[in-house]
Order: C-alpha cells, then structure tokens, then sequence
C-alpha cells in the first residue's frame, strides 16, 4: 500500500510521497463530485502529513471554501486549478492537520489580558518581560499572570517573586504571578487593590502569608488563596473582553491551535461564553470551541439543583465553531483530586453524589467529560461507572476520563469495557518537578502515556492550560515525545513516538469533540484546518519539537496566521 503507517517511524526513514497510482485513486474517489469546479487554493510542492487512517504523505492540497476537496501528488491537486485559484508553493514546508487540544480552559481565559510566561525558562527573562509590560501600562492598571509557569521551571534561579523586587519594577500598578495553583506573588499596589492587609482573615482553602509584625508578605497560598486573589482583579467590560477574545484566538493559531475541548473552570459565569458565542454568530471566530457545561456542586442540596439542570439541558444547538457538547469535569467538589495530593482518599458519600449526577446525564443521554486523577479515585469511579452502566448504559456516549495519571492496565481495561475513552495532558511540563516531591519514584510514570498508548483504547493528547500548564501545542507534543519540563528537565519515562503524539492530538482528539467527520486529518471532504510547519515535526531533534512554529494556520479554508 501507498504511505505510511502509524508506528512504522517516519522520523527515522524519509517520508514516502504518494506514487501516481495510489493519488490517481484518491483523485477518482473525489472527482465525481467535485471536478465541476476549481478550488480556491491549492497547496502545492509540500510534505502533507495527513494524518489520514494509513498516515498517508502527500504533496498538495486543493481547498474550496471551508473543505478540503482533494489530496495527492501536485499534479492530481492542480487539475483543480482555475482561472480564480491561488496556488501557493509550500518549498517542501511540511504541514499537518490543525492541532486540537482535548482539555484547556480557553473560554475563561481572555478575561484579562495575561503577561504569559509559557516556556519561560529563565528568572531573568520573566523580569526583563514584567519590566517591559510596567512599561507599557496605562497607570493603575492591572498586571496579571494567572499561572501556567512554576517556580522549578527556571533554571537560572528556581524561585518566587519577593514583595520588595516586585515594588521596584511596579511602584504604581497592581503585578499578580500567579504559579501554576499554588499561590500569587503580589506587590504593594495589588494587595491595596485588593484590600488585603493586617486584618484580612485567610480565605477558605488558602492562606494569607504575613510577617512577624502581621503585615502581608505579598505571597498568598494554596488553591483558595490563588483562587481569592483573582476574584479581587477586575473583569473588563464587554468590548474590551471580545478584544481579548480576539487577540488571545490569535495567539492561539500562532501556536497551532484550531480546535480544542473546553472544560469550563473556576468562576465562570454567562459572560465569559457571550464573548466567544458573539464572535462565532459574527463568523469571526478562528478556532473552534466544543465546551462542556460545568457545575461544582458541594453538597447533596446543590446536586438536587443540578440534577434538576441537567434534565433540561440541550447541547448540541450551536455550530462548527462554539458548540456545547455536554456536561464535564469537576462533578462534586468534595469528590474533586488534586494532583499535587497522594493522600486523598474519595470518601463513599461523596461517591453517591458523584453517582447520581453520572446517572442524570446518562439518562439524558448526554456525553460526560469526568476529572479524575489518582489510581484510588479513578478505581472509586469506574465501581460507580460499572454499575451504572448496568442500569442506564453508558457504552456508546463517548465517556471520557480526563488527565488520568496513574491509571493502570487493569483500569484501562474496564474502561475499554465501558466504551469509554482517555484524555491525557502535559501538566508535568511545569508540574514536573512539584509532582517528583509529592509522588516520589511513582511521578516518572504520570501520566503513563506508553501504558494508554498500548492499551489500544482510544485516547487524546491535550494541556489543560492555561494555569497549569502552557498553552503551546508543540511543547505537549515535545513533552510526550522527550518526557522532559520547561528547562529540559527529565520528568517522565512513558514516552510515545512522535506519530502516536500527533494522532493523538489531532484525529483522535476530533472524535472526542463528536467531530471526526470534519476535523483531525487532511482528507477530501473535512474542514481545510491546517499548519504550514517552519520545520519538519517528524525529523527535527527532539530537543527542537517544542520550537516549531507555524508559518501559516489555515481554518476552514481561511488563513487566520501568517508568519511575519
Ligand atoms: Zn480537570
């Protein structure tokens, strides 16, 4: 057969094109119905990694309006060619389909325009960038970071942010870094904008560090403290949230993101999703967004309301560009792991409020995205899972669950059991380090993308950004491939191939969006959602996987990111 499989190591043989024949048969399987008329672009002279189900390698592309319309040898493409169409020369730039992240929390994430630090692998650096930023701020305005870098990520000097350093560089604007979720540094002028001072009591789940004589010390702590202090940042009004919108979407096709899962998050609220669903009835959103609805109930009370939610929710009313596709993440709070916790043990209350929300969205027959992390929890879980299914089944809803770092052979085989699927994530990129204290020689294996991998259940690569972890699609496939953090440290060992990664952040991530019909792979027919490489993913050193960038990201036929 033409092209290449999957596993079979592109990276270490130079890619096969397509031979005559076999694009001769492309072309006939597709001119029927779409020889009447020219493409609007072609791509031609290029290495098309097609991610297609034989991982064929082609070399052109023709395009009309949102859909791909053909794929092979340059010449079958041009037959396409009219009076109208732009034919662009790729110059044996590689390209691969648009990259899907199947967990990110991109919808809440423009609500302030952050100073990133993503891939920041230098204390110094993360300076000089807050130097400039205070440069350019308006007085009194905010600047904030909320989380997606660590401590451990920089390798020049691995630490914080003193109150002091923060007041030189920020006399008269408010700075918050945040790491990851574990606390804010804050200076002087964002703890008077906060009102936090002498007496301010420490928030639930958080602690206020303050100094012998009372006074903060500018650090405040844990998941409620982190999560206190950003409540204090002001939102923006409407107009300046859709520019955020805008800009953060550009950034994201900049890195290579076309579509991804969004997994709703801490303080949401109907504003968050207005922006986004504004800019999607308008056509003028360039990424695709597949959310699940998210309610954090704590206590049985709370799960009456939303049992009673659920039973009316309707997903699926959207389009290809902002559409709800169900329920997810977070189900029960009390129930809730935490990565950064090897003590926590699922109490059995908890167990039975987590149940009957499962058996609402079962029986609405709605697809369910669940959190769950460690090897006790996971196994508390599929004992709920199993006998669900036995009364309401579960087989065929498409059930994920996500981040899974220490799930075993044993469990992936009762979730295969279950029609279920895995998502994964890049978390260790800047958790890394953390995770090796917590959970000492166990951390090498989380998550354990190799034992998913050969488990042969279907599962999807993603980040889980933008708090903890970076955004950046090609550090995750860098970190699956190398196993390594932010710094290059090694953290993990369950590495995959380089091909493994991207199937699994681009078609496999597609069906989890109920999508596979129009996104994951360059194929007639799909959405011409794609990236023109500056080099090639499947021959660089993998030391260089999280350096790529795109020259150019096409969505549904647009391009929406050029390299300047
Ligand atoms: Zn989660």
């Amino acid at each position: 057969m033409n092209g290449e499989r999957a596993g079979t190591g592109i990276a270490s043989s130079p890619a096969r094109i397509l031979s005559a024949a076999g694009a001769a048969l492309l072309c006939a399987i597709a001119s029927p119905v779409l020889a009447a008329d020219p493409a609007d672009t072609i791509l031609v002279n290029g290495k098309i990694v097609t991610v297609d189900e034989r991982f064929t390698i082609a070399q052109g592309v023709a395009i009309r309006g949102q859909r791909i319309v053909a794929v092979g040898n340059n010449a079958d493409v041009l037959e396409l060619q009219g009076k109208g169409t732009k034919v662009i020369d790729l110059k044996k730039q590689t390209v691969i389909p648009g990259l899907i992240d199947n967990h990110a929390h991109f919808i809440r994430a423009p609500e302030h325009e952050e100073l990133r630090l993503d891939g920041v692998a230098s204390r110094k650096r993360a300076l000089e960038m807050l130097t400039g930023r205070v440069r350019s701020a308006r007085p009194g305005e905010w600047i904030v970071t909320l989380g997606g870098w660590s401590e451990e990520q920089f390798t020049d000097d691995p630490r914080g942010f003193p109150l002091e350093e923060l007041d030189r560089i920020a006399p008269d604007n408010p700075v918050v870094l945040q790491a990851v979720y574990n606390q804010s540094y804050l200076n002087s002028a964002a703890l008077k904008a906060a009102g936090i001072d002498a007496a301010t009591p420490d928030p639930r789940g958080g602690r206020i560090e303050k100094d012998a004589g009372g006074r903060p010390t500018g650090v405040v702590r844990s998941a409620g403290g982190v999560a206190y202090v950003a409540a204090q940042i002001p939102l923006p009004d409407m107009e300046q949230w859709l520019a955020n919108v805008r800009k953060f979407v550009a950034g994201l096709n900049a890195m290579g993101i076309t579509a991804w899962y969004d997994a709703g998050g801490r303080g949401m609220s109907d504003k968050h999703y207005a922006a986004y669903q504004a800019l999607a009835e308008r056509g003028e959103l360039n990424a695709r967004a597949f959310w699940t609805t998210i309610r954090q109930p704590a206590t049985p009370e709370q799960v009456d309301k939303v049992l009673a939610e659920i039973q009316q929710h309707r997903p699926f009313q959207g389009n290809d560009y902002f559409e709800n596709i169900g329920w997810g993440e977070s189900l029960y709070q009390p129930a809730t792991t935490n990565l950064l916790r090897n003590d926590f043990v699922v109490k059995p209350e908890d167990m039975r409020e987590v149940r009957r929300i499962m058996q609402a969205i079962a029986e609405s027959g709605m697809f369910l995205n669940a959190h769950v992390e460690m090897e006790n929890a996971i196994d508390a879980y599929l004992a709920e899972l199993e006998e669900l299914n036995k009364v309401e089944p579960i087989k065929g809803l498409r059930w994920v669950l996500s981040h899974l770092d220490q799930v075993s052979d044993a469990q992936l085989a009762r979730m295969k059991k279950l029609g279920m699927y895995a998502g994964l994530h890049s978390r260790p990129l800047i958790q890394g380090a953390l995770m090796h204290k917590v959970h000492g020689e166990r951390a090498w294996d989380m998550p354990p993308f190799k034992r998913v991998q050969d488990s042969g259940i279907v599962w999807g690569l993603g980040s889980d950004a933008t708090a903890v972890t970076t955004s950046n699609p090609f550090y995750t496939l860098w970190f699956a491939v190398t196993g390594r953090m932010v710094g290059s440290r090694k953290v993990n060992r369950q590495t995959i191939s380089r091909e493994q990664a991207l199937i699994a952040h681009t078609r496999s991530n597609a069906f989890f969006v109920f999508q596979e019909s129009n996104l994951g792979s360059i194929q007639p027919g799909k959405y011409a959602d794609l990236l023109v490489l500056d080099r090639d993913y499947f021959t660089v050193p993998a030391q260089q996987i999280k350096d790529i960038k795109p020259l150019m990201t096409m969505v549904g036929g647009k391009i929406v990111y050029r390299a300047r």
